[in-house]
Order: structure tokens, then C-alpha cells, then sequence
């Protein structure tokens, strides 16, 4: 059930609706609009009984969602989301593309501090690099853990880049609250609910990964549980899923970002990364994401992909990464996106330098 208020209700009106459905043993989530605000009920396993709600001051009218998803969807909340950042202009969702740029893993400071200073030079606002990584061998290196956390924070106060990285349990997702921006859940998590809901308790924005294997519904319902824990800064983002097809890792979906934004006001953004699995089909599919209308990119890169400890094959040199925001910066007008602008003369980071690292 959604609660439409009038154009002209005010804050104690909206207030008082979302009291009294409190008091009926609902949760209300109160979504601000540029003309209203709606309000959706979660919580109630029958109908909600109307009467009550439907006579209080400022409220138009009572609508019953029939989807399974609720919060995501833009019967709730028809404006797209944008997402933004304290002292930052970065935003993910507005007209500005949000491009995400960095290793798979953290493997150590000066690679990491080599790829940032390289990726902000080409316009990144974001870096990403995984501190813990949910690996298929348990043999295979697992990340760095919280000391890969302190790097990012560190890259954060050198470059500015706003950082985003993935939690893989509920152990990780309260240290990775603690240090990054956006709190990523990996594509094998996506339907993990407790974390999910943990994440949606989080006060940082969430980057969810579709599932390898997930349905456009299935997608949507898992940033739903997010949402109704009461966190509603979610950002999808489709990483390609498991076909037949075996000349790239995983098919990339870019029909999800049309069905996705028909149906949802959250950002969507496209990991061509993942989604081919090979540095040569990286850029290409970056082009055509920011041409069927992507909110942003993520992009692997590496210093050293061939020394990479994970995912190198699939990482651009940086060289390459300049040259795709070059591209993606020439299609992003044509669908009325900007790309952030190169930055020459980045200052030299005065913590890279220092001796004790
Ligand atoms: C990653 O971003 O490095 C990653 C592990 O992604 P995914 O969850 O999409 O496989
Ligand atoms: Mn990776």
C-alpha cells in the first residue's frame, strides 16, 4: 500500500501518517518527490485497512501496489534517484556519469596508490579495489582485509576519490561501513537476505551486484530487502550473467538497463569488467552501456595486469582506461550524459611520499 500526500501537505502531516502506521504495527518509508510525498507501507502480510489513513490531513489518496517490489519501484517514487555525497559533486544517478575505476583487489599500497593517482587523472570520482574477495578456489588470494580498507581510506584523502568496495559477510560489512563511501554486495551475494538486510541497517549507499543467474524480478527484490530496512541510496548494477555463450566470461545483459529504469527510479550502473571477463571487450562495452543509458561504469584496472592477483585478465592498462573515458565521453552527449573531465596536474599526494608506508 502507498500513501500519495497532497502537493501541498506539510512535514507534520507526513509525519503524523507515518506515526499512525507505525502504530498499526506497519513500517512507513517516506519518499520525498519534487511535487509530493509518497509513503510506502511495508510490513503488513494482509491488506492495510484504508479508513484510517485515507481521512488524515494531507493525504490525496491510497494506492495498492501490486508488484512484489515496492520501495524500488516508481510507483512509490517516479523521479530517478540520484545519489550524492557529502563535500563532493560526485553524484551517481545525475546527469554526470559516476565512473568507478580500479584493481579487482588491493594487493598493496603503491599499486594501489599507482592505479588511483592514474584513474583520477582520467576523470574517475570513484575507486574501487577489493579489501575482501569472494574468491571460487580458497586458494586463490583472498584480499587484503582491513589493512586494504586503510589503503582506500588513505587514496581518499590523497586523490578525493570517493571509494567503493565489497563486503562478502557481516563481519566485513561493518568495517567496510566504517572506511568506504558505497558498500558493494557481490554478485554471490545477492540473494544472501541477512546481509542484504544488514546492508539496508548500513549508512552508506549500496552498489548491489546482480546475481549471476538473477531474473530482472529477483534483481529488484534483492535491493528491495535494502530498501526496507530503511536505506534507500541502492545502486544495481549489472555484471553480465551465465549463458551458453563461452567466448566471454559471463553474456552481458545491457537490456537490463532499459527494463530496469522502466520499471525503477534506482541508478543502474554496468561492470564490463565482469561482464566479458576480457580486457579487449572492456571498452567496447562501455560504450555501448553508456549508450543504452547506464548511470556509470565500473572498470578493473591494474598497473601490472599480467602480475595481477586476481581478475588481470580482464583489467585495462591504465593507458587503455584514458583512452575508454576519451570514448565514453564523445557517446555520453548523445544520450544527454557528461563524462567527468581529464585532470592534468593531479598535486603529487603528500602521504605517498612520506617515508613509514
Ligand atoms: C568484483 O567486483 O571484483 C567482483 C567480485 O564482482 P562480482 O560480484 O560481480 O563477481
Ligand atoms: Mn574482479
Amino acid at each position: 500500500m502507498l500513501v500519495v500526500m497532497q502537493a501541498h501537505a506539510t512535514e507534520e502531516q507526513v509525519r503524523a501518517v507515518c506515526e499512525k502506521i507505525e502504530t498499526l504495527g506497519y513500517r512507513a518509508h517516506a519518499m520525498p518527490g519534487a511535487l509530493r510525498t509518497a509513503i510506502g507501507i511495508t510490513g503488513n502480510r494482509a491488506e492495510v485497512e484504508p479508513g484510517t489513513l485515507e481521512e488524515m490531513p494531507g493525504v490525496q489518496e491510497l494506492i495498492r501496489v501490486t508488484k512484489p517490489y515496492k520501495l524500488v519501484s516508481r510507483d512509490v517514487k517516479d523521479e530517478n534517484t540520484v545519489i550524492r555525497f557529502p563535500d563532493s559533486d560526485a553524484t551517481i544517478g545525475g546527469r554526470s556519469l559516476a565512473i568507478i575505476a580500479g584493481p579487482c583487489a588491493i594487493e598493496n599500497r603503491d599499486q594501489a596508490f599507482t592505479v588511483a593517482e592514474k584513474v583520477s587523472k582520467a576523470g574517475a570520482q570513484f575507486f574501487r579495489g577489493g579489501a575482501y574477495k569472494p574468491r571460487t578456489s580458497p586458494y586463490s588470494f583472498q584480499g587484503l582485509g582491513e589493512e586494504g580498507l586503510r589503503i582506500m581510506a588513505e587514496i581518499r584523502d590523497a586523490f578525493g576519490l570517493k571509494i567503493v568496495t565489497e563486503a562478502i559477510d557481516n563481519e566485513s560489512l561493518d568495517l567496510v561501513e566504517q572506511y568506504a563511501d558505497v558498500i558493494q554486495i557481490g554478485a554471490r551475494n545477492m540473494q544472501n537476505f541477512s546481509l542484504l538486510k544488514k546492508a539496508g541497517r548500513a549508512r552508506k549507499p549500496v552498489l548491489l551486484k546482480r546475481g549471476m543467474s538473477a531474473t530482472l524480478e529477483e534483481f529488484l527484490m534483492a535491493a528491495e530487502y535494502v530498501m526496507s530496512e530503511g536505506n534507500y541510496n541502492v545502486v544495481l548494477c549489472e555484471r553480465g550473467v551465465r549463458t551458453f555463450a563461452d567466448h566471454t566470461r559471463n553474456t552481458l545483459d545491457l537490456s537490463l538497463v532499459p527494463a530496469v529504469q522502466r520499471l525503477s527510479h534506482l541508478p543502474i550502473v554496468v561492470d564490463p569488467s565482469h561482464g566479458t571477463g576480457k580486457r579487449n571487450k572492456v571498452t567496447p562495452l562501455s560504450r555501448a552501456a553508456v549508450a543504452v543509458g547506464a548511470d556509470g561504469l565500473i572498470i578493473e584496472v591494474h598497473n601490472n595486469p599480467d602480475k595481477a592477483l586476481s581478475d588481470g585478465i580482464q583489467s585495462l592498462y591504465p593507458e587503455q582506461f584514458e583512452e575508454l573515458m576519451a570514448q565514453v565521453r564523445q557517446i555520453a552527449p548523445v544520450v544527454g550524459r557528461t563524462v567527468p573531465e581529464a585532470r592534468e596536474g593531479l598535486p603529487q599526494p603528500a602521504v605517498h611520499a612520506s617515508p613509514g608506508h
